[in-house]
């Protein structure tokens, strides 16, 4: 199954900003459209990541999300 990273901003930040503040990634599974896996739903116009960035420690990534993503990954 394929997932991808998608943004949570921080309050008072939004996609629209020149230079929005992310306060973490989530993990989004390929079909489930704007729900990260731990059930919080996303922004349509978040930007997206790939998950390849998760175990990198260069982003914040949801701790659930990250739990989830390590038992479904190979
Ligand atoms: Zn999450």
């Amino acid at each position: 199954m394929e997932h991808e990273l998608r943004a949570e901003y921080a309050d008072g930040s939004s996609p629209d900003d020149i230079d929005p503040a992310v306060k973490t990634w989530h993990v989004v599974r390929e079909g489930d459209g704007l729900t990260g896996m731990c059930g919080h739903e996303l922004d349509p116009g978040a930007a997206v990541r790939s998950v390849d960035l998760w175990g990198t420690g260069k982003v914040p990534i949801c701790h659930s999300c990250g739990a989830l993503y390590l038992r479904e990954s190979p």
